[in-house]
Formats: C-alpha cells, sequence, structure tokens
C-alpha cells in the first residue's frame, strides 16, 4: 500500500528501473532498456553505438548490484532498493552520476544523429519513452532536462537531473 507522497516517488523509480514488471531489478531490465533505445532508434547491437549501449548498461547494472544487491542475489528488490539504493544514492549523488553516465553517454549517442554531443528536446522526450516513461511525463521530463533552456539536452544537463531524479529527498 503506497500511503505518503514520499513512498509513491520512490515506487515511481523504482518501476523506472524494473523495466520487466517482473517485481525486481535485475540484469535483464538494464539490457531490455538497451535493446529497446536500440529499436527506438534503428541502430543495432553490434554496431559501435550499439556496442556502447551494452557496455554502459552492464556498467550501471554492476554498480547497482554493488550499492543495493545486499545479499547478493543478483536481484534488487524493492526493499533492497528502498534501504540500499535511494538512501546510498542520496548520500552520495555524484557516485549515481558515474555509474550511471556510461549508460546516459550511450543513449545520448543514439538520439544525436548529427553528432554535436547535444539532442532536441523531442528527442529526450524520445529516449524516455522508448524506456517506458508515460508519453505525457516523457515531455514534461525532457523539457526539463533543458536546464538553460536552449531547447537542446546535452549530457552536463542529463546526468545531474537524472542523479537528482533518483536521490528522493525524505
Ligand atoms: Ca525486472
Ligand atoms: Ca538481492
Ligand atoms: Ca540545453
Amino acid at each position: 500500500m503506497v500511503s505518503t507522497e514520499y513512498e509513491r516517488r520512490i515506487a515511481a523509480r523504482f518501476a523506472t528501473f524494473d523495466q520487466d514488471g517482473n517485481g525486481w531489478i535485475d540484469r535483464e531490465d538494464f539490457s531490455a532498456a538497451a535493446k529497446a533505445l536500440l529499436a527506438e532508434f534503428a541502430v543495432t547491437a553490434r554496431s559501435d553505438k550499439g556496442q556502447a549501449l551494452y557496455v554502459g548498461a552492464e556498467a550501471f547494472w554492476q554498480g547497482m548490484a554493488g550499492i543495493a544487491d545486499r545479499d547478493g542475489d543478483q536481484r534488487i528488490t524493492r526493499e533492497e532498493f528502498v534501504t540500499g539504493a535511494v538512501k546510498r544514492l542520496r548520500d552520495n549523488p555524484d557516485r549515481f552520476a558515474e555509474i550511471a553516465r556510461p549508460f546516459l553517454h550511450a543513449a545520448l549517442a543514439l538520439a544525436d544523429t548529427d553528432a554535436d554531443g547535444r539532442i532536441t528536446v523531442s528527442g529526450a522526450a524520445r529516449v524516455l519513452r522508448a524506456l517506458r516513461v508515460p508519453a505525457d511525463l516523457a515531455e514534461a521530463a525532457a523539457t526539463a532536462l533543458d536546464t538553460d533552456g536552449d531547447g537542446e539536452v546535452d549530457e552536463r544537463e542529463i546526468v545531474p537531473a537524472f542523479a537528482r531524479y533518483f536521490t528522493v529527498p525524505e
């Protein structure tokens, strides 16, 4: 039973990671996210961009498991997420940014078709929708990512925003 605003927000963060919705976070969720992004942008897994995304997804999973999988069963349960990940990420948002950065960098490269290191707000929304963020939320979140309001989103905006999103204040 989700009762408080804090718990509701935690549940939403958990659902973002639990891409297949089976109730725990594991390596499959990260590879599913990579696969969905590659399909959305019609990039093959064997391409350089595809390989970078899978390497980033694996590093992200390893980092999250190192923080949160306390019993070492290669699954992060909701309880491990709440008691491990959320608290430790809140205590150390920079660490979280480092864990997520290779994946975010590779995801940005998929959408960055002219390779100038920046994507449009609608491109960012497309990335978020591919990661199963509901369409209306994806638009709002992508707009919020563009912190300097120039209509484009770059890595300096994405990585800290992502860390902020997951470091939920109590
Ligand atoms: Ca899962
Ligand atoms: Ca576990
Ligand atoms: Ca911007």
